[in-house]
């Protein structure tokens, strides 16, 4: 079976240094499905226009999936700022962004409270992690790597669910999340902060995420960008759609998830990894 899939470089040009994660879908599956909440509710807001009623459900989600989908990885506010735009195109008065926020946020814990609810109460949280993910950082750390997390999806919901799935104290360089004021925070400050902090060349930082924006951002500075394709629903091979778009970004590898530890590492850190 395909395991891992080279895509440009094979391996880093120079060891890394540090790396720098993305949460949901790379390291957590507790969100597992928010597109299946995003997509449907932004395509309800946008058949209620006036420009939207003369165009098919097809139409409108295709719409909605391609800027969801280059938004990924961005914070969510972006994603609800552009829906915003797409309601005015269509002739529509939107809402604040910041409402859509909080309705695609209710009904996200709708469908993944009972799985919060589970880690609270002394579940396991291998279930809700994309497999092999304590085998990588651990594997990161031993190799003298900063790691640091990075995730579009609020702060104070990062740190809890971190903390949740028991990844927190692997992430030595620092858990980084979305701000109230948005303007504060973006992956590709996270980037330059530890390109700074570390003193290091972009070559020296890999990057780990399934969303379009982290792999670009790294692949802009010169980094190692892999690409985490899980089929998040079946925790388990390939996701095509997300393989395309991250080859797209920029991915140098990809990969279903961390279960083949060894491969993984022999790939980035040379034969001597063994
Ligand atoms: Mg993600």
């Amino acid at each position: 079976m395909l395991t891992l899939e080279i895509v440009r470089q094979p391996r880093p040009t120079q060891p890394p240094k540090a790396a720098i994660l993305d949460f949901d879908g790379t390291i957590s599956l507790i969100r597992e499905g928010w597109q299946q909440v995003m997509i449907p509710l932004f395509i309800e807001v946008l058949a209620e226009t006036s420009g939207g009623k003369n165009e098919t459900p097809k139409e409108l989600e295709h719409a909605v999936r391609e800027f969801v989908d280059l938004l990924t990885g961005k914070q969510t506010i972006y994603q609800c700022i552009q829906l915003a735009e797409e309601v005015t195109k269509r002739n529509g008065t939107p809402l604040e962004p910041l409402a859509y926020k909080h309705e695609y946020h209710r009904r996200l814990l709708q469908r993944i409270h009972h799985r919060l609810d589970a880690l609270k109460t002394g579940g396991n949280p291998q279930e809700h992690l994309v497999p092999g993910s304590y085998d990588l950082l651990q594997m990161l750390r031993q190799h003298g790597l900063t790691v640091y997390l990075a995730s579009g999806t609020d702060e104070v919901f990062v740190k809890e669910e971190a903390d949740l799935l028991r990844v927190t104290d692997y992430f030595n360089g620092g858990v980084y999340g979305a701000q109230d004021d948005h303007k504060t925070f973006s992956k590709a400050m996270v980037i330059q902060r530890i390109i700074a902090e570390n003193k290091l060349q972009g070559q020296e930082l890999i990057g780990f995420g399934d969303g379009y924006v982290e792999i670009e951002n790294v692949h802009d500075i010169g980094g190692f960008a892999v690409g985490v394709a899980t089929n998040e629903s079946e925790r388990s091979g390939i996701d095509d759609w997300k393989r395309n778009r991250l080859i797209g970004a920029g991915a140098d590898l990809i990969i279903p998830d961390y279960s083949d530890i060894k491969q993984l590492e022999s790939q980035i850190f040379g034969e001597e990894a063994h």
